[in-house]
């Protein structure tokens, strides 16, 4: 685990992959979309759209 946080990669409803900060502070929508895909949680950012982990 990092301590400061580090990049996860988090695929979009439309498909867009869009790499963000998970300890980002504030929400975080897709590009492409503008769907919101993750949200600040003080510490580690919650998903909103699917993180493409479970995609395997
Ligand atoms: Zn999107």
């Amino acid at each position: 685990m990092e301590p400061r946080g580090n990049f996860v990669k988090i695929k979009c409803k439309c498909k867009n992959e869009q790499v963000v900060f998970d300890r980002a502070s504030s929400e975080i929508k897709c590009l492409v979309c503008g769907e919101l895909i993750a949200k600040p949680t003080g510490g580690k950012i919650s998903m909103v759209a699917r993180p493409l982990e479970d995609l395997k």
